[in-house]
């Protein structure tokens, strides 16, 4: 979760929450009471109409029987009782019709009662039928006084059945009307209705919803009062109280909607959503406002973290507030700006100790060579140091008796040719040996004289002067002056150079460029180097080239044995040959040799 997400949601716990919370709480509570106070005034007000529905039915029943009673039923026929029935007839609004049965429910004389087409509600003759078959004759001839039930007229008005005995044999059966009581339900707040056995609806209502026939069946069964929430036949939600209506089994009930019941709860609500918006909105500005303040610069700050953790130290914070933020940030680029110069002085010396370690490895790899090398020359010179000593004596012998032949024999022989060719073979041979003794019999000498090194450089470039000229080779010196002087023999010194000049030359072909150098190294040694744009060395045989015989050379071009004298000619000159070549990129070699002075020394 974000610094930004959880800023919101600590705002809104702390901001929206609570007045969610109170607002539902005072919403919950205040409908809670309000249900219990519009209940208990329900429950009153159903309580007191069924006491009024209860009145109104039993005056009207009693009414009934007083002015029944008041006739003289004995003295009267039958025909003569029909007619002064119209007395109470007329006397009591609430009964609709009045007739004269037998106690089998037949009329003895025409029922009173007043057809009138005009009046929705009027009683008819079709009514007169269904008042015959409800009379409730039977609990009549028990009780003297019956109430029948309730049943829809042919007009769909609801009509209330009495039955009155009269005698032993007649009835007067009455049809009470509830409109009065109809319109006394009318007259209550919201909805009035009275409910008959079954949730049949009797006044008020043309129909019972399940909830309200409910309601009013549980009433009728606990015979006291009850208010529940119901659901009209509409679906909408009324707060209804219903109460009993004596033992009638009739209940009445009184509802209005719970919209309306509740609507100051339903205000509480309302009030509470539209704070909780507000607060929600305010929540958003504030949370705006902080994040700005507070998780940009963080964010900044981590990114400057992560920039730092991957190297890239030029990446600076930029927060620009005076606060503690801003503190920290500038505390922060301080210690990136501290990181990035340690790191950069870390690298500057690691870079220096690679190079150092580098050259010192160079340096031991080549004094490891050199030593190696000279190691090795050793051994093969004495190995040829042997040979050759063993070969002069039979070689000179060789050569002096083929001589002799020759003078013998005469230039005319036929075997003067052979002879000749024999005696050149031999010479090239002693020459060999002669050159294998040279590299063998080199002793590291002390004594010698002082020359300037210049000297022999110059020698040997003289001998082989016309041969550069030919092969189109250009000759570069770079002779420093004022060079100390070398000690030793200036003669094998011009032997090494010679072999180092005509190498190059062979190395040359086609022409190129010879450049001598000669210079010191720290004032102590000298330096001279043999640089060719030949054909270079391979780095394979870069080592073998000093071994004895060792050539690429065709024929008699080479034996293989110039740079081995030319190694240990310098060697006993306590001096190094070094070779540094690229296969393409010509070849140079090195003689390093100490100046003539007590102290320098080389090795
Ligand atoms: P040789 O000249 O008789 O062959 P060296 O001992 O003088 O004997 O040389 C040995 C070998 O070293 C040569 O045959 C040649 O292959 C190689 N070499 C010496 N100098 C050079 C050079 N400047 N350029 C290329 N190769 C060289």
């Amino acid at each position: 979760m974000s610094f930004r997400a959880r800023l919101f949601a600590f705002l809104a716990l702390t901001g929206v929450l609570p007045v969610a919370l109170l607002g539902w709480l005072s919403f919950s509570l205040h409908r809670a009471e309000v249900e219990r106070t519009v209940s208990r005034a329900q429950v009153a007000v159903a309580a007191e109409a069924a006491r009024n529905v209860e009145r109104t039915v039993a005056s009207a029943v009693d009414g009934l029987r007083l002015s029944v009673g008041a006739l003289p039923l004995a003295q009267l026929s039958d025909a003569e009782l029909a007619s002064v029935l119209r007395i109470p007839y007329r006397q009591l609004p609430a009964v609709g019709a009045v007739a004269l049965l037998g106690n089998d429910g037949k009329l003895l004389a025409p029922a009173v009662y007043e057809p009138d087409a005009q009046k929705p509600d009027a009683f008819s003759d079709a009514d007169l039928q269904a008042l015959l078959r409800h009379a409730p004759l039977a609990l009549a001839e028990q009780a003297g006084t019956a109430l029948g039930l309730p049943y829809r007229g042919s007009t769909g008005t609801t009509r209330l059945p009495v039955a009155l005995r009269l005698d032993r044999v007649r009835f007067l059966a009455a049809e009470m009307s509830l409109k009065e009581i109809a319109s006394r339900l009318s007259q209550l707040p919201g909805t009035a209705f009275l409910a008959g056995q079954g949730g049949v609806a009797l006044a008020g209502l043309s129909e019972l919803s399940p909830d309200e026939s409910q309601l009013t069946g549980a009433v009728v069964a606990s015979r006291a009062p009850l208010a529940r929430l119901v659901r009209r036949a509409d679906q909408s939600e009324w707060l209804a109280a219903a109460a009993p209506v004596g033992g009638m089994g009739w209940a009445v009930g009184v509802a209005q909607p719970a919209s309306a019941a509740f609507s100051g709860a339903v205000r509480v609500r309302d009030y509470t959503i539209f704070w909780a918006a507000v607060a929600l909105l305010l929540t958003a500005l504030l949370g705006a406002l902080l994040a700005r303040g507070l998780s940009q610069p963080v964010r900044e700050l981590s990114q400057g973290v992560s920039a730092l953790a991957e190297g890239r130290y030029d990446q600076t914070v930029q927060v620009d507030t005076r606060d503690e933020l801003g503190q920290l940030a500038e505390g922060f680029n301080q210690m990136a700006r501290e990181i990035r110069r340690r790191d950069e002085e870390i690298r500057a010396w690691n870079a220096e100790l690679q190079q150092r370690v580098e050259h010192r490895t160079a340096e031991l790899k080549m004094a490891q060579d050199q030593i190696l090398r000279t190691r090795r020359l050793a051994a093969i010179g004495s190995l040829g140091a042997g040979i050759a000593h063993e070969l002069n004596n039979p070689l000179t012998a060789v050569a002096g008796l083929i001589s002799l032949a020759r003078k013998q024999l005469g230039e005319s022989s036929p075997h003067s040719d052979t002879l000749k060719q024999a005696l050149e073979q031999a010479r090239r041979v002693s020459k060999i040996v002669g050159d294998l003794r040279q590299f063998a019999e080199q002793e590291r000498t002390h004594g010698g004289r002082r020359f300037p090194l210049s000297q022999p450089v110059q020698s040997a470039l003289e001998l082989y002067a016309e041969e550069l000229r030919e092969k189109r080779i250009d000759v570069r010196q770079e002779l420093k002056d004022g060079l100390r002087e070398a000690q030793g023999d200036p003669v094998q010194i011009q032997q090494v150079v010679a072999h180092l000049v005509q190498n190059a030359i062979a190395a040359m072909p086609e022409g190129g460029e010879l450049r001598i150098g000669l210079s010191d190294v720290a004032g102590d040694a000298l330096k001279l180097t043999v640089s060719d744009s030949g054909k270079g060395i391979p780095t394979e045989m870069r080592e073998r080239i000093f071994d004895p015989f060792f050539t690429t050379k065709d024929g008699s071009a080479g034996v293989g044995l110039g740079l081995s004298i030319s190694h240990s000619i310098v060697e006993a000159h306590h001096g190094k040959l070094l070779v540094d070549s690229a296969p393409g990129r010509g070849a140079t070699f090195t003689v390093l040799l100490p100046a003539a002075a007590p102290a320098a020394h080389l090795v």
